[in-house]
C-alpha cells in the first residue's frame, strides 16, 4: 500500500487535491471532516455530538475521528492504498494511526504539507461559506477558531513525521493545476 497524508490547515485547499490526487493514484480517500458530516446527516447520536463541537470550531474526541477510521481500514482491505485527509489531526491520532497502519503492515509513505498565509485562509473559508452550506465556515469566528485549534493542537503532527523524515512542503497558493502538479511530482518521486 502506498499511504498519502494530505496535510494543511482549514481551507488549504485539501479537499480540492484530494479528489484529484484519489482519481489519479485510485487511493481511498479518507476525510475525518466528510465521515463527520455524513453522521451529521444521518442524524445518528455520533454526528449529532459531533455537530455541536465543530459548530464551535472545535476538535471531536480523539476516540469518535480514531474509531471512524479504524473501521474505515478495515473495510478497505484491497485498496492500493489511503488518502488521509483531515486525519491526524492531533498527536494521539498521529500514535494510533501509526499503530493501526501497522497492524496491517504498511506505514505512512510521505506527508504532504499545504502551505497557505492566514490571510488568505479565511478569506477562502468565508468564500467557500457563501456556497458550501456549511455552518462552520458561515462566521468569522468560527473560522479564526479553527485555525487558533491548527495552531494548538495539529500543528505539532507536522513535527511527529518530521521526525521520521516523511515532510514535503508544497506552496498551496496558486492554480489548482499547478497545486496538483507540485503534489504529484512528489508522489511521482516515491512511487518509482
Ligand atoms: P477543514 O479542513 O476546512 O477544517 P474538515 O472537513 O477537515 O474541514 O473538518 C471540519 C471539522 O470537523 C473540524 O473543524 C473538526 O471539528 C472536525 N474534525 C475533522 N477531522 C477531525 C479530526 N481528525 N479530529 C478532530 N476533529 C475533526
Amino acid at each position: 500500500m502506498f499511504n498519502i497524508i494530505l496535510f494543511g490547515p482549514p481551507g488549504s485547499g485539501k479537499g480540492t487535491q484530494s479528489e484529484r490526487l484519489i482519481a489519479k493514484y485510485q487511493l481511498k480517500h479518507l476525510s475525518t471532516g466528510d465521515l463527520l458530516r455524513s453522521e451529521i446527516a444521518a442524524k445518528t447520536p455520533l454526528g449529532l455530538e459531533a455537530k455541536s463541537v465543530m459548530d464551535k470550531g472545535q476538535l471531536v474526541p480523539d476516540e469518535v475521528v480514531i474509531g471512524m477510521i479504524s473501521s474505515a481500514l478495515d473495510h478497505n482491505p484491497q485498496t492500493k492504498g489511503f488518502l488521509f485527509d483531515g486525519f491526524p489531526r492531533t498527536a494521539s491520532q498521529s500514535e494510533a494511526l501509526d499503530k493501526l497502519l501497522k497492524l496491517k503492515h504498511s506505514e505512512i509513505n510521505v506527508m504532504l504539507s499545504l502551505e497557505v498565509s492566514e490571510e488568505e485562509l479565511v478569506k477562502r473559508l468565508l468564500n467557500r461559506g457563501l456556497t458550501s452550506g456549511r455552518s462552520d465556515d458561515t462566521s468569522e469566528e468560527v473560522v479564526s477558531a479553527r485555525i487558533a485549534e491548527y495552531h494548538k493542537k495539529t500543528s505539532v503532527v507536522a513535527d511527529y513525521y518530521k521526525n521520521f523524515n516523511k515532510v514535503v512542503s508544497i506552496k498551496g497558493e496558486g492554480t489548482v493545476d499547478e497545486i496538483f502538479n507540485a503534489l504529484s511530482d512528489e508522489i511521482d518521486k516515491r512511487l518509482s
